[in-house]
């Protein structure tokens, strides 16, 4: 509100002439008067006109106010020079007004916010203020629009999202609470218009816990108080990201076993979802069918596009689509959603299934959308015919003109009514290839009046001259998603369509296509996506860096794609206890590495062998022993856990011992080697103790001189205990008792900054360290032993695997040789049934056991696995054999993880 304090003469010839400008530039009367009230406010407003030239930009009444918030926000009304943005940053957010960006005063304030914070890193230049747009509109909710639909079934799953955290409002008390916190909760809700949204909220409670009696909703303060308390979120965000669940005790510690997380299913948001069958359906028939072919069992698909590798983000959705069909004992589908003939790459079906497999999951099914194309054409077929569905010749730039532009409803297009004949006869000569690509498309018929654009008749098929790589030439229209992907679920009677967060508002489309077929309709679930720290997932982004040759391919470890999270060592145990610590969450956030990092650490904590390597070595000989001393010492694979045995490693005069663990000049508290410290090398009975040391020209340490202190040392019959002296790992110098390392890689991440997909242009943000090889590393002889258990264990369960995997696909088999199927008892009779090469689930030991198996922890250094470019020849010998080196070895280690989180330290 307008200071009155400050009121102008609203009757004078001057005032009159101004409030005609102001409302000739757009105010509405009353606004007109409340600036030309405030001499303060009418200056700057007039400043900003001026600046922007508004008098005659045509602003409507909505922009016009807009520009008033925008004057103050951004401190026209302050002292000159004291204005919070430039003259450039207003006019770039005055041209966000004027294009429809920007449609709120909170956006409007999100705009001058995001103007201020990010000064300091935007490049402006005389006429550029450096923005970048996507971050801007991002920052500002540009196109987050919500329907009634839409808000009432975000802040149903918000709500679900609290009851997984019991902070869910028990009662209209609760509403306060609630509305107090939801934005928090779901930040998108800020873009929400108030009023709907009050209208909605209450709409959930009334939906919830029935009519509002009279002193509901917290009016009195005691009640306030009790409802704040009760909806308060116990950390800030209000819905949780659910780091809280607790990890389930079935996830097994062995990296190599097949895990199961069945906390994601059992508690929260995915615990709740529907039975089958309970979803509801236009006729009652199509129940029954859907009921007589699943027999009542749950039916998920994991879709992805085969136009790149997965990525992290996929091992979510994978462990959520495969796991909720396992965890209700039903199946879940890999489907290839196949309906762009133009990205598609044969390489990538292969992959995407060996990452599925190596997570641990068997597909129930394989199918491909384009064994549908012929059902999805005759689909597309008959919604026209029922006059749901119509062919347009616009162009793409009036078809997205037609959409609005952002600046609300569209106008229909011409074509769209035209008589049903037309749109037939239309429709097949686009299949014929009559019209070449964007000459023509099918869209739906929808509902241009509604709040949701995806109701704005979306395109069911498009014209598209590619070969595909399953139809060959056969069809030259190719279905869009939003037509393929509904109708695909309901041919394969998907019971839960489990999809993320960006999808909510196509659930409407989805279903209105599902009733206007009639045909059985799924339900469609959205989840948070994932997203991590310092890295993107963008398959275009990770291209570029393969193909400009900043990576060395899709598997290089530094990748968050599978094939390099696999390559890199990172135990598919951990993959999916990471999802599972995750939880399912209702709103986007980015993940920190640290929490991946410590889902790892976690698996491999009491599985993983532990084993010496000496990364940088310094040689170390023992004065008081014979040249030809050796002691022969049996260590633990595993301190903590004795079932997994030990190993021999053998003391020798001549030892190596990390560079690191050695200073001529020792700050005070460095407590490792060094002239006059003793230190224990673990495994060994006694202490050493430093003389001396040599150098070499330069002043390099050469060597560190040492006694033993078996009571003939320099500290005679001390008895040493554990404080006394820290224990540090070795490997003797003689070539016999240690294994040379050819590399060993080190990743550190490949951005410098914690958000790359935020910087422009994300090649300046690469790290030129991220990668670091040290060659010339040592390992103890034990690493060949305990290697080739490693690759025998996996070969092991990739049989368990295999054989289950065929009891698996013998069930499939009966299914479909089941009578329903046969007797067509519901509308995926025949959909999907074709078999396929490669169809078959069954994994191989190939598929799933790699160099990556063999895992262990260097002990005070990290976590290594070795890399697919090792050659260990022993592991491919029978037992009869000892396992040892062979010609021709090459030994590659990848660091998985760091033994605890790092600040920047290599030892421990
Ligand atoms: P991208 O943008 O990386 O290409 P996409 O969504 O196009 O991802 P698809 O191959 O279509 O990739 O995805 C298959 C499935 O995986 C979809 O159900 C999708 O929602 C899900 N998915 C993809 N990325 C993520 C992610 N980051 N977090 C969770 N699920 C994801
Ligand atoms: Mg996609």
């Amino acid at each position: 509100m307008p200071k009155k304090s400050a009121a102008v003469d609203l009757t004078t010839p001057e005032s009159i002439a101004l409030l005609e400008r102001y409302g000739k530039i757009g105010l509405n009367a009353s606004r007109s008067k409340d600036v030309a009230q405030s001499a303060k406010q009418s200056t700057a407003f007039q400043r900003l006109v001026q600046e922007n030239d508004l008098d005659n930009a045509g602003l409507d009444e909505k922009q016009a106010g807009l520009c008033v918030d925008l004057t103050k926000e951004a401190g026209y009304e302050n002292a000159a020079g004291k204005e919070k943005l430039s003259e450039p940053e207003v006019r770039y957010i005055v041209t966000a007004i004027k294009d429809g960006r920007l449609r709120s005063t909170d956006q409007v304030k999100a705009a001058v916010q995001y103007m201020e914070s990010t000064k300091a890193s935007r490049t402006a230049t005389e006429n550029d203020v450096g923005v970048n747009a996507q971050e801007f509109d991002k920052s500002c909710g540009v196109g987050v629009s919500f329907t009634a639909d839409s808000l009432m079934s975000t802040l149903e799953s918000y709500m679900q999202s609290l009851s997984v955290s019991s902070e869910a409002p028990t009662d209209w008390s609760g509403l306060q609470g609630f509305r107090a916190n939801m934005k928090n909760g779901v930040p998108d809700l800020r873009w929400a218009n108030g009023k709907d949204l009050a209208v909605a909220v209450e709409g959930l409670f009334g939906k919830m816990f029935g009519p509002k009696t009279a002193g509901a909703g917290g009016n009195t303060a005691a009640k306030e108080k009790a409802a704040k308390k009760a909806d308060a979120p116990k950390s800030a965000g209000g819905a949780k990201s659910g780091a809280e669940v607790p990890v389930s005790a079935t996830l097994t510690t062995d990296p190599t076993a097949t895990p199961n997380p069945t906390s994601l299913f059992s508690e929260g948001f995915l615990s709740k979802l529907h039975k089958p069958g309970e979803n509801p359906q236009i006729k009652p028939e199509l129940k029954e069918k859907h009921l007589a072919w699943t027999k009542g069992r749950v039916f998920t698909r994991f879709p992805p596009e085969p136009n790149g590798y997965l990525h992290i983000g996929h091992a979510k959705a994978i462990t959520i689509d495969f796991g909720y069909a396992k965890y209700h004992n039903g199946c879940c589908y890999l489907r290839f959603d196949d309906t762009n003939p133009t990205a598609e790459e044969g390489v990538y079906f292969d992959s995407i299934l060996e990452m599925v497999r190596w997570l641990g999951f068997e597909p129930w099914k394989i199918t491909y959308s384009s064994d549908n194309f012929q059902k999805l054409y005759d689909f597309a077929m008959e919604l026209t015919k029922r006059g749901k569905a119509f062919v347009c010749h616009c162009d793409q730039e009036t078809m997205a003109a037609a959409k609005g532009s952002g600046k609300g409803n569209p106008q229909p297009c011409p074509h769209r009514d035209r008589p049903v004949e037309e749109n037939i006869r239309e429709f097949q000569a686009m299949k014929d290839g009559k019209y070449p690509e964007k000459g023509a498309c099918l869209r739906m018929k929808i509902d241009l009046s509604s709040g949701n654009p995806y109701m704005w008749d979306p395109v069911c098929y498009r014209v598209k001259d590619a070969p595909h790589h399953r139809t060959g030439t056969t069809w030259k229209i190719y279905p869009a998603y939003d037509f393929a992907h509904p109708l695909c679920d309901s041919l394969e009677n998907i019971t839960h369509s489990l999809c993320t967060l960006e999808f909510i508002d196509a659930r409407s489309s989805y279903e209105w296509l599902c009733d206007a077929l009639e045909v059985y309709k799924p339900r469609q679930y959205e989840t948070a996506r994932l997203s991590l720290q310092g890295t993107f997932l963008s398959k275009r982004k990770i291209r570029t860096l393969v193909e400009k040759g900043y990576v060395q391919g899709w598997d290089d470890p530094r990748l968050f794609t599978l094939i390099a999270l696999r390559r890199r060592g990172i135990p598919p145990a951990a993959m999916l206890r990471f999802v599972e610590e995750l939880g399912v969450s209702l709103s986007n956030s980015e993940i920190k590495l640290v929490r991946f990092e410590h889902a790892i650490r976690q698996t491999l904590e009491l599985s993983a062998a532990r084993v010496f390597l000496v990364l940088e070595p310094l040689r170390l000989t023992i004065t008081n022993v014979p040249d030809d001393y050796s002691n022969e010492l049996e260590k633990p694979i595993h301190p903590k856990v004795p079932g997994m045995g030990t190993v021999k490693c053998t003391l020798t005069k001549s030892v190596y011992v990390e560079r690191d663990d050695f200073r001529a000049e020792p700050p005070a508290d460095f407590n490792r080697l060094a002239p006059g410290k003793s230190v224990i090398l673990i495994g060994s009975p006694y202490p050493i103790t430093c003389t001396d040391f040599k150098t070499d020209p330069s002043g390099n340490v050469t060597e560190i001189i040492c006694a033993l202190e078996d009571g003939s040392g320099p500290s005679g019959d001390k008895k040493f205990k554990g404080k006394d002296a820290s224990a540090i790992h070795w490997v003797s110098a003689d070539k016999k008792q240690h294994v040379e390392v050819d590399e060993v890689r080190f990743f550190e991440p490949l951005f410098q900054s914690d958000d790359p997909s935020k910087v422009e242009n994300f090649e300046t943000d690469i790290n030129p360290d991220s990668l670091k090889v040290f060659k010339g590393a040592l390992l103890e002889p034990a690493f060949y032993p305990v290697a080739k258990k490693l690759i025998k264990d996996a070969k092991a369960e990739a049989v368990k695997r295999t054989k289950a995997a065929a009891s698996f696909a013998q069930d499939r088999v009966e299914a479909d040789a089941s009578p329903a199927v046969q007797q067509g008892a519901s509308p995926a009779e025949t959909a999907t049934h074709v078999p396929h090469d490669g169809d078959t689930p069954v994994a191989t030991a190939d598929q799933l056991v790699g160099m990556e198996c063999i895992r262990f922890q260097a002990m005070r250094l990290a976590y290594f696995a070795a890399d697919k470019e090792s050659v260990i020849g022993c592991l491919e010998e029978d037992d009869s054999n000892e396992a040892g080196p062979r010609p021709g070895d090459r030994i590659v280690l990848n660091k998985i993880v760091s033994l605890k989180e790092e600040k920047g330290k290599k030892l421990a």
